[in-house]
């Protein structure tokens, strides 16, 4: 099955216990699609300004990543700066630079209409918006967001949902998101806005599946060096969508399958600043830390 993104590409300033970088490539599109590449390929619609390097673009080419929905425009790219402390599970935002964004309205070249898979990576969602009325009647919607647009955007986030089949949030969202502190209840009353299936992303705790009556969870990859946790939620994302429309079925299996890729992907991008990790990784080793997190996660029954 086809996939399509719609994300923002970045240069992104993070400051971890760890380190610090400035200027890093990064963004929700970015993470996405270079993570899902590895599964399928990838269609990419987003926006850069004349100061993205051409060579990254060639770059995510190489990696299964149709950049023909790429616009270029005059002005900066994109730019985020955020902080994390020692509780690495949540970003602080200290500035959001929208640039060429401000402009931006996503245009979904031909090829890509018919896109079977549709992720709405974690950008404005009037653009969201712009993007679901310009596809014809995907087999399936994911979605991404975050707190900059539920506090700003909150009526129009609601108005995706209702299009959505799968969203990932993170806890804090999810709260946000609902005004429920308890994750069962926000969980049942985020699936009652539109999405069927509902993935809580909990950083370092792991994840936790809502789809009918079944809840699955997942723990996150318990590792040494964690860097950087910028990107974590797309990269689970690409891996998460990449491959269910590698599969192109939705059963319980599968699902739960691809929420163990999700993770995995996660837990490398993480290892490293900005997208490095995700630059040397090969499939051989997101093969071998899955067949770890079955072995993290197998218990014989009594
Ligand atoms: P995450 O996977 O949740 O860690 O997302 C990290 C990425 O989100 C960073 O690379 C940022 O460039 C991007 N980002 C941060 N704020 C925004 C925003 N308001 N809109 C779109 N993308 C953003």
């Amino acid at each position: 099955m086809s996939l399509l993104v719609v994300g923002s590409m970045a240069f992104d300033s993070v400051k971890t216990p760890f380190g610090a970088v400035e200027e890093a490539l990064g963004g929700s599109a970015l993470y996405f699609s270079l993570s899902a590449g590895f599964f399928n390929d990838v269609s990419l619609v987003a926006v850069v300004g004349e100061d993205f390097p051409e060579s990254e673009i060639t770059f995510l080419n190489s990696r299964n990543v149709d950049t023909r929905g790429l616009q270029r425009t005059a002005g900066k790219t994109f730019r985020w700066k955020g902080e994390y402390t020692y509780e690495l599970n949540e970003a602080h935002t200290l500035a959001t630079h929208l640039n060429v964004f401000e402009t931006f309205s996503p245009e979904i070249p031909e090829p890509y209409r018919n896109s079977d898979y549709v992720f709405l990576g974690n950008i404005d969602p009037e653009l969201q918006l712009r993007v679901l009325r310009q596809v014809n009647q995907p087999k399936l919607v994911g979605l991404d967001t975050m707190n900059f647009w539920i506090e700003r955007k909150r009526d129009r986030l609601l108005d995706v949902l209702k299009h959505v089949d799968i969203l990932t949030i993170n806890d804090g969202e999810a709260r946000q998101l609902t005004g429920e502190v308890n994750l069962v209840k926000a969980a049942r009353e985020i699936r009652d806005y539109g999405p069927r299936i509902l993935i809580i992303k909990r950083g370092e705790y792991g994840v936790l599946m809502f789809n009918g009556s079944d809840i699955f969870a997942a723990p996150a990859y318990p590792l040494e060096t964690v860097f950087d946790p910028t990107g974590a939620g797309d990269s689970f994302g690409g891996g998460l969508m990449g491959y269910l429309s590698n599969v192109g079925n939705l059963d319980d299996e599968t699902l739960r399958r691809a929420i163990v890729f999700g993770s995995v992907m996660a837990s490398y991008n993480v290892e490293d600043f900005s997208m490095n990790r995700l630059r040397s990784l090969t499939y051989r080793e997101i093969e071998k830390r899955f067949k770890l997190f079955k072995a993290l996660t197998h218990f014989e029954d009594l």
